[in-house]
């Protein structure tokens, strides 16, 4: 038999599990860490054959240019386990390739897809005890690169890690989101790195949204960088509303993530039978429906709460409701793309894969 990359894959394991102090029924999202990472370093123009070891901190130097210059991108995904024990990933493929389109743009060098997963399929293999089976609970996963590279010259670092790390997560249970459109910051613009998981995106986000939390809302809308007419996404995911029965979303550009629960959710739909609509949607259409009665749903799509239902959106210091429905559009499809997800329902998308 031929040598795979999994098996160079190195493992050492940890002497001290934590999972035994880990209550597996209280599941906070992402704040308990499983035994093991995976971590592959880029050196000399190369990356090298992954590693598997026991979670643990690492060391930087100061001049490391992640700090100063914020070369660092991202992706998240979930591992999912059914009453049997079977182990699910959904559409990892995909993660893996938007990861390497998230780096062309931080003019980070391309990570070799059999790393990525042969290194996750051994990594969740290692750990397969810390991936959850209770119904919303799931192993999320997070994998990342960053420039280790030192100087303080503004140029691309030369060396790079690239790591994945888990967390047991109970379900993401958002609640009620009230939301604010924004009208003066904007989350990206075009040319920008809006497309990219990048972390920066992140922190450019924080100030607006804590502007609006001070409102008492939980989350923005980001319009369009331009005109700020158009909405875009919801904080941190895709955005879709129901005006009447059509289900609409904003058309990828490179303003926004090309959200892989997103594509997902109009492939169902469009399987469902629902209108569907990628569109750019204005935000006097949204408060034109609003005021009519057509507007009857408002979602975010994304990887970490799969659908988050919005209860409220304010523009301009009035706050518009939506209204309170059965059998929702968002419930529908979040049911049937965590069907799929968890091994619960067939998948006729070919989506799901046994790890
Ligand atoms: C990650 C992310 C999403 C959702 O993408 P998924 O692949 O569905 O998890 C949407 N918008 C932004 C800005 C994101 O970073």
């Amino acid at each position: 038999m031929t040598e795979t990359i999994k098996d160079l894959i190195e493992v050492t394991k940890t002497k001290t599990s934590k999972i035994k102090n880990v209550d597996f029924d209280n599941l906070s999202f992402g704040s308990t860490f499983s035994d093991h990472m995976l971590v592959c370093d880029y050196e000399n123009g190369e990356w090298s054959v992954p590693k598997i070891m026991p979670y643990q901190a690492i060391s930087l130097e100061p001049s490391s240019k992640i700090f100063h210059y914020g070369q660092s991108v991202f992706e998240g995904l979930k591992a999912y386990k059914d009453a049997q024990g079977d182990v699910f990933l959904f559409r990892p493929e995909d993660n893996c390739k938007r990861l390497n389109i998230s780096s062309k743009r931080m003019a980070i060098p391309e990570l070799p897809e059999a790393y990525f997963m042969e290194g996750l399929k051994k990594l969740l293999e290692v750990d397969r005890d810390w991936i959850p089976s209770k119904e919303g609970s799931s192993l999320y996963i997070r994998p990342f690169i960053f420039a280790t590279g030192k100087g303080f010259h503004a140029s691309p670092a030369t060396s790079y890690k690239f790591i994945i790390a888990t967390a047991p997560s109970g379900a993401y249970f958002a609640g009620k989101v009230k939301v604010l459109i924004e009208e003066t910051y904007s989350r990206s613009a075009n040319g920008g790195v809006g497309f990219a998981k990048a972390g920066g995106n992140y922190a450019g986000q924080f100030y607006p949204t804590q502007l609006a939390v001070k409102k008492g809302y939980n989350q923005v809308i980001w319009t369009d960088d331009t005109s700020h007419e158009y909405i875009e996404e919801a904080g941190a995911m895709n955005i879709f509303v129901r005006i009447n029965d059509t289900l609409m979303t904003a058309p990828v550009s490179d303003r926004i993530l090309d959200g892989i629960t997103r594509k997902s959710i109009i492939q169902i739909a469009k399987d469902e039978g629902f209108k569907v609509e990628e569109r750019k949607i204005s935000v006097n259409e949204l408060v034109e429906a609003a005021k009519n009665g057509s507007l009857k749903e408002m979602f975010g799509a994304g990887t970490a709460a799969v659908v988050s239902p919005i209860s409220t959106f304010g523009f301009r210091d009035k706050d518009y409701d939506l209204p309170e429905l059965e059998n929702t559009y968002a419930s529908k499809l979040k049911k049937r793309i965590t069907d799929i997800q968890t091994n619960n329902a067939s998948d006729p998308f070919g989506w799901r894969i046994k790890v």
